[in-house]
């Protein structure tokens, strides 16, 4: 089928390609969004196991222009999914979407400034890809265990069950100490005989009271009444709450040991807090599991806690280092995710592009890709605050090129030093083909104000790199007093000024 050249083509309808869609129709900016599901929603329509939910509070993580009102901080998976679908619907940005189109590669020519990307459904052509295809690989991450043949009972993942699922009568071993496997725990404990929730090693793990407070429930009722600024407040104080946290827990990880010390002194006595609270590792190194219950949980009949590796699989359960035998029906498994941040082979003028170790500026542009963004949220907080701003650069970009008729714009590949800001298994796992993080203190609150300004001297427009000189390459001066708007930018030898919109 012969289809017109699109001049934006989103892949993946989740957070961030609704996201993204969004800030295009908004700005008058023509685009198309391929999913290969038959569903929006990304990982939230995707994955629906007990007591899957967010752990980032929900006005922070739905959108600004649509934010979800709940009493709840913490909101089911299953109701961001109906949120999401909602909010495309409603904006009309449904109908741009083509479902079941699997995007299987991507190639470039600068000499056309065109993509030609090759589906499920045949060939589609656009001047810009924006890539929301997510991060996480279709199948999680199982680990091989030794004997795990010759159990006699099931092993299932996470990812294979869902709400539905009933383990009546059975006893169940939960395999993790992640976020998941916290936030499944209470829903699985519902479902079966007793559950043990079997981790190699401790999580800081932070027990939320899942009450919105004071001030977001009446900054919700004004907003229901079309009194908008109030939740805007929240939000801000909401992400800087995050990310000071964040910041003082990496500086100085003897307040946050402390901190988590003193938040289960209530339930959990000195010695139990040692061996199955306190990780070898300093509070925020990796991602921190929100409970919502697990207090609770600790004292429940049929409810066990234990903290040691599994040696191997019997007949009747898992063997474990400390010589520990569980007897269990079902194992299931919480071992996270694989990273995949490219899902589709991406060319450029017939190059195969080698993505391990790319440089990837401010979450937005990779090195040597053009016409190409990837939003990409930061690791401690929520998702949405950065890909919202990432969204709204993008429409700057395209405007600036509008306006001066440029047709290719990109930045160069270059070698940065990889700093992964946390560190957990995963992240570990696929150090080597993860892209290099530059251009943002990966900070939102601080980020939005310094380095998500539009300067055209930040990137290469139409193959001409003379100019091109982005943050990482400036000056700290330069780029810690250069945050207006109005400032002169590189192609001002041609006579241009920055565009604000
Ligand atoms: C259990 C869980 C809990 C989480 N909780 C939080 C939280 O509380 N706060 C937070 O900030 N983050 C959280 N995250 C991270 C979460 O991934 C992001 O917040 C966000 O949902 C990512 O959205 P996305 O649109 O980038 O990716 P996804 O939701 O993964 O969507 C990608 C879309 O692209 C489609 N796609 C993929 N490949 C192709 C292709 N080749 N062609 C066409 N379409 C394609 C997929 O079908 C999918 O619809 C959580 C993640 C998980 C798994």
């Amino acid at each position: 089928m012969n289809r017109a050249r699109e001049h934006v083509i989103i892949i993946g309808a989740g957070l961030a390609g609704i996201c993204a869609a969004r800030y295009m129709a908004d700005n008058g900016i023509a685009y198309r969004i391929l999913e290969k599901s038959g569903r929006v929603g990304g990982i939230w329509s995707a994955l629906n196991w007990p007591g899957i939910r967010c752990d980032t509070e929900i006005l922070n993580y739905s959108y600004s222009f649509r934010p979800l009102l709940s009493q709840h901080n913490l909101v089911p998976g299953a109701a961001i999914a109906e949120y999401l679908d909602s909010t495309a619907d409603e904006l009309g940005i449904s109908d741009n979407i083509d479902f079941d189109t699997r995007v299987m590669s991507a190639a470039f020519s600068t000499r056309e400034h065109c993509w030609r990307l090759q589906t499920s459904q045949g060939e589609f052509s656009a001047d810009f890809i924006i890539n929301t295809n997510g991060y996480f690989d279709d199948r999680p991450h199982v680990p091989e265990f030794p004997g795990q043949d010759a159990f006699a009972g099931e092993i299932k993942h996470l990812f294979d069950i869902d709400q539905k699922e009933d383990f009546n009568g059975k006893s169940l071993v939960l395999v993790g100490s992640g976020a998941s496997a916290i936030s499944a725990a209470p829903a699985l404990y519902e479902r079966c005989k007793s559950l043990t929730l079997l981790q190699r090693s401790p999580s800081y793990i932070y027990e939320d009271d899942n009450r919105i407070g004071w001030f977001s429930d009446r900054a919700q009722r004004l907003y229901r009444a079309g009194v908008h600024f109030p939740i805007r407040i929240v939000n801000a104080f909401q992400q800087v709450k995050s990310d000071l946290i964040f910041v003082s827990f990496r500086q100085f990880p003897a307040l946050g040991k402390w901190f988590f010390r003193h938040h289960w002194r209530d339930c959990v006595d000195r010695d139990n807090y040692r061996k199955h609270f306190e990780p070898l590792y300093n509070p925020w190194e990796q991602r921190i599991p929100v409970a919502i219950g697990f207090k609770a949980l600790l004292g429940k009949r049929g409810f066990q806690l234990v903290t040691s590796e599994i040696s191997c699989f019997t007949n009747g359960g898992v063997r474990l280092n400390n010589g520990q035998h569980i007897k269990t029906d079902v194992c299931v498994l919480a071992t996270g995710f694989n990273l995949e941040f490219f899902r589709f082979k991406i060319t450029v003028d017939g190059e195969s592009i080698d993505t391990r170790g790319i440089n990837f500026y401010k979450g937005m542009m990779m090195g040597g890709i053009p016409n190409y963004f990837q939003p990409f949220g930061p690791p401690h907080t929520s998702f949405t605050r950065r890909i919202e701003t990432i969204s709204g650069l993008i429409v700057k970009i395209i405007r600036h090129m509008q306006k001066h008729q440029l047709q290719q714009v990109s930045i160069a590949r270059k070698t940065v030093p990889r700093r992964p800001r946390i560190t957990p298994n995963y992240v570990l796992r696929n150090l080597t083909n993860l892209p290099a993080f530059y251009g943002t203190l990966e900070l939102p609150s601080i980020d939005k104000l310094l380095f998500f300004h539009f300067r055209a001297k930040h990137y290469q427009f139409d193959g001409d790199d003379s100019n091109a000189l982005d943050e990482a390459q400036q000056s700290p001066a330069v780029r810690a007093g250069d945050t207006s708007d109005q400032v002169l930018t590189g192609n001002c030898e041609r006579g241009e000024r920055e565009v604000t919109i």
